[in-house]
């Protein structure tokens, strides 16, 4: 069963000054930005100029005690193990910080005992990054690589 939550929109860029910030009268970083593809509402971050898009629904259990939204995690996993980008790169690319994807890469790894959270992870990268099933199978050998080096 996927447990769908609506998560307040906010900058979900970290390393912008009002990442996360809920929105109200006096904080609107917050602007809408026309529409994705699929036909979602798209905001503007005024501040970091960052695109987000509307409904981002959070898998409950996904990553459950990170504040980085699932989609993102799973996105910069993908650009690094399918795309092949360095962390170092992807850091310079997206902003977030080497270490932060190094230890969501450790805990996805975490999740391989459970088979209905591989099961879940499969869904959510076959629906959301359209990964095929030979991708999938990368992108867990790209886990499993970046878990034994940490054990190095
Ligand atoms: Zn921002």
């Amino acid at each position: 069963m996927k447990e769908s939550v609506q998560v307040e929109l906010v900058c979900q860029n970290e390393n912008c000054p009002n990442y996360a910030k809920s929105q109200s009268e006096k904080q609107h970083n917050l602007q809408k930005f026309g529409f994705t593809a699929k036909g979602c509402q798209r905001y503007i971050c005024s501040t970091c100029r960052q695109t987000f898009s509307e409904p981002y629904d959070y898998d409950a259990l996904l990553f459950g005690k990170r504040r980085t939204a699932p989609e993102t995690i799973l996105n910069m996993l993908v650009k690094a193990s399918i795309d092949g980008i360095s962390l170092f790169r992807l850091t310079k690319l997206t902003g977030h910080k080497e270490d932060a994807i190094r230890s969501w890469a450790y805990e996805v790894a975490s999740y391989r005992v459970s088979e209905e959270m591989v099961e879940r992870i499969n869904s959510h990268l076959s629906e959301r990054n359209g990964l095929s099933e030979e991708e999938l199978k990368i992108f867990w050998a790209f886990i499993e690589a970046k878990e034994q080096n940490r054990r190095r």
